[in-house]
């Protein structure tokens, strides 16, 4: 291994891509036609910052505009470049099409280490770079919505919503144009757990099918299973945090930065979390043992391997020793096409990202549209569902009165039963429908066809038959 060239990160996302076409029998073109990239948009543009002009590179990439608005994120760092945003511009068009959000697939990078920055100049780069994209219609909300991703938050995303909207004072859904934005500023709740309580909730539907999991050598709940997770950012966070508080994992080490931490009883997550944002590393953590090589934390033993920070940690180089019989892949581009062969050949299963982290811009899809209808979801029917409820209840305690029987309710059910959903809940039952609905379509072709060797594939074909679809339904 090691000795074939390891391909681009692009070139990767397009190998994998061409594997599950080639099971297509998509008429001449087409599959080409989905493939590339429509455009990418450069923009190099200056802010004048401690005494000087500093000059910034932006990007925005749109892959396909199948359907509009085409999604996707803006990321804040200084490996961005056009073939990185590009190849998760493509990623962004297979996932809405997995998790049918109805969406084109975009992405959006600028080339910047937001650590070098403090707040204010932070806000003066990025409402320079949102009016440059705004001012093309590369920011709109019925063309193109960014969202947050690595280096970006809700902080930017009320930025930019806020330069759009000086920029269009008249255009009344002006808050639609960017999501992920903070819930004063038209966000909607349960939007940054969204990626983390995806992955959750792919691996509980994977686990509810005894057969999928015994190709991973698996078997019995996610209770008691060992994970190692590879970043503690927003998504390797909530997942890690969900994952053992609620499901019962034992996330046995965590890799970061500056080593990783390493602890087979389980480390405590908001501690280890609490530990970076003070110390600004996991060095000193007492949870724990701290071991300074943090990527050899990924061939350790364990039974769910959860990369969650950046592309190609998984490559030709590493994918021979990683040892996970399952590996979710809750980054973008996680595993390179090189590794993605070896570990399939191996029967590692891999849950794949367009699938995996599609939490986040399903999350994203429910805030745009409530910020199309100008409400929050639940604010009618709340109160009347438990009224309903309400006389559900009263009815029973009636009857149990008449009967004179000594029934009571459990002690938690009047008040789980006659609570309506309010909005995170909705939306976290809006996540889980659309994880499970979504593996289910997956699993589906990946049984049914004994061409189709993987998830990965099957998701791509899933997510190839739909793109196509909606062309063919354009006349193209
Ligand atoms: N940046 C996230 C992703 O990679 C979210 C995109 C969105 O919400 O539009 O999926």
């Amino acid at each position: 291994m090691g000795e074939l060239p390891e391909p681009g990160f692009r070139d990767s996302v397009d190998l994998m891509f061409g594997r599950a076409v080639a099971l297509t029998d998509l008429p001449p073109g087409l599959a080409e036609k989905i493939r590339v990239c429509n455009a990418t948009y450069t923009v190099r543009f200056g802010v004048r910052l401690r005494g000087k002009i500093e000059t910034f590179t932006g990007y925005r990439s749109v892959h396909s505009e199948h359907m509009e608005p085409v999604k996707g994120g803006i990321r804040y760092a200084m490996a961005v470049d056009q073939d990185e945003v590009e190849a998760l511009a493509a990623l962004m068009t297979y996932k809405c099409a997995v998790v049918e959000a109805p969406f084109g697939g975009s992405k959006g990078g600028l080339c910047i280490d937001p650590r070098e920055w403090d707040v204010h100049e932070l806000e003066q780069i990025t409402r320079r770079f949102a009016y440059e994209l705004v001012k093309r219609d590369l920011i709109t909300p019925s063309q193109n919505v960014p969202a947050p991703d690595m280096g970006t938050g809700e902080r930017e995303m009320a930025w930019i919503a806020d330069q759009y909207q000086r920029m269009n004072t008249t255009d009344i859904n002006a808050r639609a144009c960017v999501t992920g934005k903070p819930p004063h500023a038209g966000g909607i709740a349960g939007r940054v757990e969204a990626t983390g309580r995806g992955v959750q909730y792919a691996l509980r539907e994977f686990f509810r099918h005894p057969a999928d999991l015994a190709h991973a050598g698996l078997d019995g709940t996610l209770e008691g299973k060992r994970v190692i997770v590879q970043g503690l950012g927003n998504v390797g966070y909530h997942a890690a945090k969900f994952l053992s508080n609620e499901d019962g994992v034992r996330v046995i080490g965590v890799g970061e930065r500056d080593g990783a931490i390493w602890n087979p009883q389980g480390v405590d997550i908001d501690e280890l979390r609490h530990w970076i944002v003070t110390n600004g590393g996991v060095q000193g953590f007492p949870g724990g043992q701290h071991v300074g090589d943090g990527a050899a934390l990924l061939e350790e033993e364990c039974d769910i391997l959860i990369p969650a920070a950046l592309e190609g940690v998984i490559s030709r180089e590493n994918a021979g020793r990683i040892r996970a019989p399952l590996i979710v892949e809750a980054a973008n581009g996680p595993i390179t096409a090189g590794a993605d062969e070896i570990l399939s050949k191996r029967g590692t299963v891999i849950i794949p990202d367009l699938y995996a982290n599609a939490g986040g811009v399903t999350v994203s899809y429910f805030e745009w549209v409530k910020n199309l209808s100008h409400i929050r979801f639940g604010r009618m029917q709340r109160r009347q569902e438990e009224a309903r409820h309400q006389l559900v209840v009263d009815e029973l305690e009636r009857l149990s009165a008449h009967l004179g029987s000594t029934w009571t309710p459990r002690p938690d059910f009047k008040e789980k039963y006659l609570r309506g959903a309010d909005e995170l809940e909705l939306v976290r039952s809006g996540l889980d429908d659309t994880m499970r609905t979504a593996y289910q379509a997956m699993r589906e072709v990946w049984h049914a066809r004994p061409d189709v060797p993987d998830l990965r594939m099957a998701a791509y074909l899933v997510a190839i038959e739909r793109v196509a679809a909606s062309y063919q339904a354009k006349g193209l």
